[in-house]
């Protein structure tokens, strides 16, 4: 049996399963760091330039800390938790032009923690705009101290070490994952997918596609999560850049599931919500593709938005391709997710520096 709902009741039905998601939200600490709601906005010129649906962007680069991007809301928890455990420093890493590494000291220095970060190298390049510039030049000009380990280092023991040697030195450090991917990093993204709902509800917009690059898969975990709470059935896929796909889904299934243990809404996740297309990931991560680049120039040249070599650009490659090979046929409506990650383009110049 069909249930035929008028737009209206639609509309109270979002509001009241969004509300509740909220208020679950409210009983964990949280600290005020990102411009939000972040905007949602049509992205016209490419959309005719596909000739295929209107795709949208959800503006997550533009959540105000240090040139933005998707870690800032999952720091709003972790840092939260942090300071709740007394902490003066917090140690997290990442691969040298870390996004999430950036948004940490960023977030740290405004609360007045001490950062402390590792960066693996696991692209093997060794010129200065990649070692040193973008993302790691932000870094030190936040106050963070910068280390160094090799591509494959096991990174959550080396934080473990340096967390020793800082409680040898009296201090009391806060250890965040790589990505700041666990169930309390998610809740930011928990929070995401009912501030998109909400926003889409007021503007009377369905959405039939949410889109965006996965990684450490905190941000697509939180999203399956609050998705799920909020009784959504909104398409969610994530564009893998490291991990095959089937890897890929099981990590984010899993975090999905603790994160909606933590979060106590008591909704299960299903398996089948958690899709990743892990085709774009090329020769590996960090390392550029053709259809990356292409898709970067394109949305700088058509809508003056920045997008990144690693991830952003890499999502954003997969959904021009998707539509153009017809994947979302009788999609009236598709958000891209803007992850950020433009500072990543200062450690790779040479990429763009011809046409
Ligand atoms: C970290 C990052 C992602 C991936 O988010 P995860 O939560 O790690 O999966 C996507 N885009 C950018 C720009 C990032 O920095």
């Amino acid at each position: 049996m069909s249930v035929v709902v008028d737009a209206s009741s639609a509309q109270t039905l979002v509001k009241d399963s969004c509300d509740s998601v909220r208020r679950k939200l409210q009983s964990f600490p949280r600290v005020s760091l990102a411009h939000l709601p972040t905007p949602l906005e049509p992205m016209d010129r490419l959309s005719a330039h596909l000739g295929g649906p209107r795709i949208w962007v959800k503006r997550d680069d533009c959540t105000g800390l240090s040139g933005g991007g998707n870690k800032t809301r999952k720091l709003e928890f972790l840092m939260a938790d942090a300071l709740a455990q007394k902490a003066d420093c917090v140690i997290t890493q990442g691969a040298t032009q870390s996004n999430h590494a950036r948004q940490t000291a960023a977030a740290a220095a405004k609360l007045g923690l001490g950062c402390h970060i590792l960066l693996e190298d696991r692209t093997g390049y060794t010129n200065t705009d990649y070692t040193d510039g973008g993302n790691v030049l932000l870094d030190r000009l936040h106050g963070a101290t910068v280390g160094r380990r090799p591509g494959g280092a096991d990174m959550a023991k080396e934080m473990e070490i340096l967390a020793e040697r800082l409680r040898a030195d009296g201090r009391t450090p806060y250890i965040i994952p790589g990505g700041g991917s666990n169930p309390v990093g998610a809740l930011g993204y928990v929070n995401c997918a009912v501030e998109l709902l909400s926003q889409a509800s007021d503007m009377s917009l369905e959405i039939d596609h949410l889109v965006h690059a996965t990684g450490s898969s905190g941000t697509q975990a939180g999203l399956v999560a609050g998705l799920a709470a909020a009784q959504s059935d909104l398409n969610l896929l994530g564009i893998g850049v490291r991990a095959p796909r089937e890897k890929q889904e099981s990590m984010v299934y899993d975090l999905a599931c603790r994160t909606m243990d933590h979060l106590g809404a008591g909704f299960d996740i299903d398996r089948d919500r958690v899709r990743a297309n892990c085709d774009y990931v090329g020769p590996g991560y960090g390392l550029p593709t053709d259809a990356m680049r292409n898709a970067v120039r394109l949305l700088a040249e058509l809508e003056g938005l920045l997008f990144d070599p690693v991830y952003s650009g890499k999502g954003l490659a997969g959904l021009i391709d998707l539509v153009q090979r017809g994947e979302f046929s009788g999609a009236r409506n598709i958000v891209f997710l803007h992850t950020g990650g433009s500072a990543a383009l200062f450690g790779y110049p040479d990429l763009f520096s011809s046409k």
